[in-house]
């Protein structure tokens, strides 16, 4: 029996990544420190490195860090999902342009494979990395593996040592033992807190001690995706490009207009249409979203024409993947920030707060089971329907009926709910 083809995964990860696209543009803050905060501007959920080297942590509440901010010039920003989610797919479309094989997990993440390519792994991430840079502005890093679960592990090492220059390769490495000796348990892909906190008293502290340990053991504490994990760090690849299950950070539906539109109601169809087809695709998923958020802009480029753009979020009373309750609430937003005599040419929406439906907490104010089993029946009839028969057959009222705003081509074919791989892929343009 013939070997098959070694497979070679590189994990290409964002380095700080809302924090480095408001420094992407703007060069002045180079070398200062830089925190995004949460809506509302609450708390601290992103850093630059600079950030992290002062101590600040991760969800620190803004008013109780504001002398800190200021003694250190720290440089604080609201979080800008609209721009956060265009960046995303400029790194991912350059991405895109080294292999066909890509996997977007998550706004800042992706899979490549790299192997079935002339070049050396580790020269085509170098590569990678550099394009990325100049055409973005934006710094990552990549990791190389023979399994998704190394790529990660490499991937943390590139971050952590910039002696590599951002791109690290686990591939054979003589000093995997020694790598992986110095992950945390919690720390390995797929392990977490729980498993982590389980395994150490067991006396399994890091990622060496896991993979060496026997695999029905695993299996029966862990089910069969603790094995998988234990398996990929033995370099053995478990886990296909297509078949992670991940929850994106966030799900965008956004166009250009083929025109300009100054009609609110034009308008409000629209981005209606945008919010069923976001609340689409979280189903495809199993997911439900905590906030929505509607952003417009009018055509930077004709500077003869006032210009205008703005963006809010909505905070959904209960996380919610229902059409209804996502068109209501990005309805509320555009009543809050649309102005009219301006000539509109984008406008879209984003959902983030995103998390499984199942086993998450249930919230205060979340309707009934009765109501929310019976909902849920309404929604996955409309989306079988619209799956058979082509994107939007059946859709709710506040959509609008007419074609003429209706961009087909540009959202889901009926492939989007059952192909993993095109699902998160944000489209702006
Ligand atoms: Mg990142």
């Amino acid at each position: 029996m013939t070997k098959p083809p070694a497979t070679i995964f590189a994990l290409l990860d964002c380095n700080n990544f809302y924090a480095s696209c408001e420094r992407a543009f703007n060069p002045k803050l180079r070398k200062r420190p830089i925190v995004v905060l949460s809506n509302n501007d609450g708390c601290v959920i992103a850093r630059s490195a600079e950030a992290k080297a002062l101590g600040i942590p991760m969800g620190a509440p803004a008013f109780k860090f504001q002398p800190l901010f200021r003694k250190h010039g720290v440089a604080v920003f609201s979080s800008n999902f609209a721009l956060y989610g265009d960046m995303s797919r400029r790194v991912m479309d350059t991405a895109a342009r080294f292999t066909p094989d890509m996997e977007i997990y998550s706004i800042d993440e992706a899979f490549l494979r790299l192997d079935r390519m002339h070049d050396r792994p580790l020269d085509v991430a170098r590569r990678i990395r550099a394009t990325i840079q100049q055409w973005t502005g934006i710094p990552v890093s990549i990791g190389i593996g023979p399994t998704k679960t190394l790529a990660k592990v490499a991937n943390r090492v590139a971050k952590k040592h910039p002696e590599h220059g951002g791109a690290f390769s686990l591939e054979d490495h003589p000093d995997r033992d020694r790598i992986l000796t110095d992950i945390e348990i919690e720390d390995v892909w797929g392990i977490g807190r729980q498993y982590g906190k389980k395994l150490r008293e067991f006396g399994i502290r890091n990622a060496l001690q896991f993979s060496r340990l026997d695999k029905d053991w695993v299996r029966k504490r862990m089910t069969v995706n603790g094995m998988h994990t234990l398996l990929e760090l033995q370099g053995v690849p478990c886990l296909p490009l297509e078949q992670t299950v991940a929850t994106p950070k966030s799900i965008v539906c956004s166009r250009t207009f083929a025109g300009s539109l100054t009609d609110k109601d034009k308008l409000a169809e629209i981005i209606s249409g945008y919010a069923a087809r976001t609340g689409e695709r979280l189903r495809a998923q199993g997911c439900v979203a905590g906030h929505l958020q509607v952003f417009m802009l009018t055509d930077r480029f004709r500077l003869d024409r006032p210009q205008y753009s703005n963006a809010a979020v909505s905070s959904l009373v209960a996380p919610t993947s229902r059409t209804p309750d996502l068109i209501r609430a990005a309805r509320k937003v555009l009543d809050q920030i649309f102005k009219p005599g301006y000539e509109y040419r984008k406008a879209g929406v984003m959902l983030f707060g995103i998390e499984k439906e199942q086993g998450r907490r249930l919230h205060l104010f979340e309707p009934s089971p009765e109501e929310r089993a019976r909902s849920k029946a309404v929604m996955e009839t409309m989306d079988r329907i619209n799956a058979k028969w082509g994107a939007m057959t059946m859709r709710l009222g506040a959509e609008g009926t007419g074609k003429r705003w209706v961009m087909r081509q540009a959202h889901l074919s009926p492939r989007y709910t059952t192909n993993w791989r095109e699902l998160p892929v944000v489209r702006l343009d």
